[in-house]
């Protein structure tokens, strides 16, 4: 089968492009290789989608999208995509469970999160070093655990984990965090985290397999010391999941997608939408925008192709 749109990515983005792709008379297919959401997936309760003045959960809201679209007749293929051949027509995009052939193709493919590239982070991934507080932090309950970054995404991990953990320990290599304001307000609410600034992670150490501390040394004073955790949650930004693409389509120097306002971009018939574009402000609503117009310029596109 060829389908209209080949959606890859089925966080908040994909999953609206699907919604509107099928809902405008086109068939469509969302090729994801975890579930539904994404990034929003994995936060406890977003605050700030509109519509919810309680707070909702991402793991809900990422299922209702997913259903929602589903029902509105989108297709999901549980698969990676590893390969693309955009110079095709149809459009084709690989996966170890088959090719997929499109008219178009809207990518959705979201954000990885940065690794530290320090000793003992990569010899202990899963074994307390996590990138995802909501999925590994029950694991580490009432132990001592270390954040490491000091944006908004550690604050919202360090946050979860003091409702769980014992201590959690906020090591940021700065003075001040770059995190809203909002939240670097609650932690005064919170006992339990204590701010580890100006300090950088020189290594991960472990015992019997698994993580016992994380080596840190003072940018200011040069001095070196080891926090005993249970656990070292990597919280220090996002790059865009553009590897498959293997240069296809222009990316910034960060690799994010470069797209115009109707999301259309460098090669015809392929749309970008969410946090994978180059963008001001990566948001769940901006990613749910982006995924309408995505689906508006894959309906025109079909129409004159
Ligand atoms: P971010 O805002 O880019 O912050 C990354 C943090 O990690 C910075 O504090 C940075 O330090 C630090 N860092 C980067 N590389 C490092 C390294 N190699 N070693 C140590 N520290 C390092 O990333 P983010 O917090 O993941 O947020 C990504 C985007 O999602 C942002 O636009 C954010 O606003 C959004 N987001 C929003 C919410 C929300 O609205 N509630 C929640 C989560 C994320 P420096 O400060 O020194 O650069």
């Amino acid at each position: 089968m060829i389908y209209d749109v080949c959606v890859i990515g089925a966080g908040p983005a994909g999953m609206t492009s699907a919604l509107y792709a099928v809902r405008s008379g086109l068939s469509c297919v969302m090729v994801e290789k975890l579930g539904y959401g994404g990034q929003m997936a994995q936060t406890p309760e977003l605050q700030n989608y509109p519509g919810f003045p309680e707070g909702v959960s991402g793991f809900d809201l990422a299922q209702d999208m997913g259903k929602q679209a589903e029902e509105f007749g989108a297709k999901l293929i549980r698969a990676e995509v590893t390969n693309i051949d955009f110079s095709a027509s149809p459009k084709v995009i690989s996966t170890p469970s088959g090719d997929i052939k499109a008219r178009s193709v809207i990518v959705a493919s979201g954000v990885e999160s940065r690794k530290l590239g320090c000793p003992g982070e990569a010899e202990y991934a899963g074994h307390g070093v996590s990138y995802c507080a909501t999925c590994d932090g029950n694991f580490f309950r009432g132990k001592d655990v270390a954040v490491i970054g000091g944006g908004n995404s550690a604050a919202v991990e360090a946050q979860y984990l003091a409702g769980i953990c014992k201590t959690v320990y906020l090591v940021h290599r700065r003075d001040t965090l770059r995190a809203a304001e909002i939240d670097v307000k609650h932690f005064a609410s919170l006992d339990n985290v204590k701010f580890v600034f100006n300090s950088i992670v020189d290594r991960i150490e472990g015992a019997d397999g698994k993580v016992s501390g994380v080596c840190i040394s003072n940018v200011s004073t040069g001095e070196k010391r080891t926090i005993p955790v249970s656990a070292v949650f990597v919280a220090i930004g996002k790059t865009p999941a553009t590897e498959f693409l293997q240069g296809n389509v222009d990316l910034d120097s960060t690799g994010a997608i470069l797209a115009n306002d109707s999301m259309a971009t460098s090669v015809p018939g392929v749309f970008a939408a969410g946090d994978v574009r180059q963008k001001n402000l990566r948001q769940v609503v901006t990613a749910t925008s982006d995924g309408a117009i995505a689906a508006k310029s894959a309906l025109q596109w079909c129409t004159h192709h």
